[in-house]
Formats: C-alpha cells, structure tokens, sequence
C-alpha cells in the first residue's frame, strides 16, 4: 500500500462525496495505490451512512465508527492505527486541507523526509483570530521543549516510521501539533493559501481554541510553573510594598489581595498537572468502536461496544 489517508469526520454528512471527488481528482495520475480511512467521531447526522456507502462503492475506502464524539485528536489517533500504508497523509474532511496537494507533498517526502507538512497562510481568517495565534505561537516558543509553526496544523504526509513514532506515544491527552513537533525527523514545508469550509460548520468555539492553547503549553513541560512562580513573587512584592505605604485596614487588604492573587493563579497551574496526571493514571482507552467497514476488524487494544 502506498498511501493510506486518514479523514476524523464529524458530521460531514454533506462533504464525504465531496472529498471522495476531490481525491479522485487529485491522486489519478500520481499515486496508484491508497486507501482512505474514514473515522467517524460519533457523528450525530448521515456521516456514517455516508462512510458505509462510499465504502461499498470503493474499494479503497474503510471507515471506523466512535461509539461518541471524542474529539479530533482521538480520531486520527484510530485512524492513525488502522493506516497500513507506507506513507500515511492526515486531512480534514471539510476541503480545507485541499487534496490537490497531496502529490506535491508526496514528492516532497519522497526525496529524503519523514514528514512534510502544509503550512496555512493566514488571508481570510478573521483578525482576532489570526491575532491570538499568533500570541500564543509567541508565547509557546518561549515556553515549550518543542518548536511549533505558525500556520502548521494536523494536514500532513508522514513516512511510515514517523506514524510508528507517533503510535508509541501513548498519552492521553494528545496534543497532535506538539507530538508531531516532539518526533522529530526531517521535515519538509509546502505553503497553502487559507480556504474557506464548503459545507458544515467549524466546532471550534473561541472557548475550544483557548482550551487547546492551554492543552498544547501543559502537556509538554513544567515551564508554565515558572512564570507563576515568578508573577506570585512579583505580586507578592509589590503587595508588600503596598502594604508598607499604607496603614491601618487599607495595608491588610492590600497584602491579602496580594496572597489570594498568587494563591488562585499557582492552584490553576498545579490543578493543570494533577488533573492531567490523574487522566493519564485512568489508563482508559481513547476512544470506544463501534462499527468498523466494510470488513469487521477490531486492532489489538481497541474496544468494542
Ligand atoms: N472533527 C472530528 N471530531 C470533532 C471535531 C472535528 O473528527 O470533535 C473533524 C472534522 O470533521 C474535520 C476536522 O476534524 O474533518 C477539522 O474540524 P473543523 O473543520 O471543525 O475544524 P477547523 O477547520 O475549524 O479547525
Ligand atoms: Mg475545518
């Protein structure tokens, strides 16, 4: 198998037929032989359905059914784990990562990289956001073990041996943009210009992009603990200064404003670390199956309803 391609589908109901096109389109000619792995991540509309026709259709095509919506991150880890390619290339399903370039990818890889990566230029996004990523790609550059990219999202070829790289990281928690990152290997660029999604709609919420942010700065080092041990110092100071300028009741309520500054901000970051090494001490999988086609096939390790 030369290519399997890894599509987390949430409901995509209207864009499965869609993709299938636009792969046909984009792969005839270059590569002869791939697969297509749809995860359905518990999908609330047709999606499924729509997996078991396309797969019935084309032989190319698997699916894997969540027993519930887990989320993006353990959806590509299933599909991840059932790609039996030699090359294995991770896409969204809406069109957003534009299949047409995936042969220039592969050519890419194919001179000597284990990973080759499309990288999103940023036109047509809206300004707040394009704004706050580029905070937080300032901020986790100088506080992670790992270098991210700007732009450089889950769309991606990887060799064989980078996808076992990324298989023997067991966490729970993953943080895809990270993990790639933490494998290393020699990687390769390609740029693309931003498209809008054809059909559906985006999950994200600002909300999920500040929990994801959160996610990706504590689940690769303890740095966050430092800036909070200095800002609890710093506050903790100038407290104490306030307190010495006032007197009577005012220098009690600035010394404990003060204290109860430092105290909620080092709980936030220590609660972080528990909880994640309480999710990880569960041991639970990552995701349940539910139905798998057109074959039935469980991996060692995965569960079935
Ligand atoms: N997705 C998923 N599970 C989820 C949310 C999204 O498998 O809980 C899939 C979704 O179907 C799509 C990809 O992940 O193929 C990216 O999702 P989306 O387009 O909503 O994110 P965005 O493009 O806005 O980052
Ligand atoms: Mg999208």
């Amino acid at each position: 198998m030369h290519l399997s391609i890894v599509v987390p589908c949430f409901n995509e109901e209207h864009g499965l037929q869609r993709l299938h096109d636009a792969l046909v389109e984009a792969l005839s000619g270059h590569v002869r032989d791939y697969e297509v792995i749809l995860v359905d991540d518990g999908s609330t509309d047709r999606t499924l359905s729509e997996a078991r026709r396309l797969s019935e259709h084309d032989p190319r095509y698997r699916y894997v059914s969540l027993s519930r919506n887990f989320g993006k991150e353990p959806a590509m880890l299933c599909g991840l784990r059932h790609a039996r390619g030699h090359r294995v290339a991770l896409l969204d399903a809406d069109l957003q990562h534009p299949p047409r370039l995936l042969p220039r990818m592969l050519v890419l890889l194919d001179t000597g990289y284990d990973q080759v990566v499309a990288r999103r230029s940023r036109s047509g996004e809206r300004a707040w956001r394009s704004a706050s990523s580029r905070v937080y790609y300032r901020l986790a550059s100088r506080w992670l073990d790992v270098r991210l990219q700007d732009g450089a999202g889950d769309f991606r070829v990887l060799s064989r041996r980078a996808a076992d790289a990324l298989l023997s990281l067991p966490e729970h928690h993953r943080f895809s943009k990270g993990l790639f990152a933490w494998i290393g290997f020699d990687t390769g660029w390609v740029t693309y210009r931003n498209v809008p999604r054809e059909t559906g709609e985006s999950r994200w919420r600002l909300s999920d992009l500040v929990d994801h942010g959160i996610d990706g700065l504590t689940a690769f080092n303890d740095k966050p603990l430092r800036p909070a041990i200095y800002l609890g110092l710093l506050v903790a100071g100038l407290a104490g200064v306030l307190a010495a300028l006032a007197d009577g009741e005012k220098r009690w309520a600035a010394v404990l404003l003060g204290f109860s500054g430092v105290q909620v901000l080092m709980l936030g970051v220590l609660g972080e670390y528990v909880g994640r090494g309480y999710a990880e001490s569960r041991r639970r999988p990552h995701y349940l199956v539910k139905e798998t086609g057109p074959v039935p096939e469980l991996l060692p390790g995965e569960h079935r309803l």
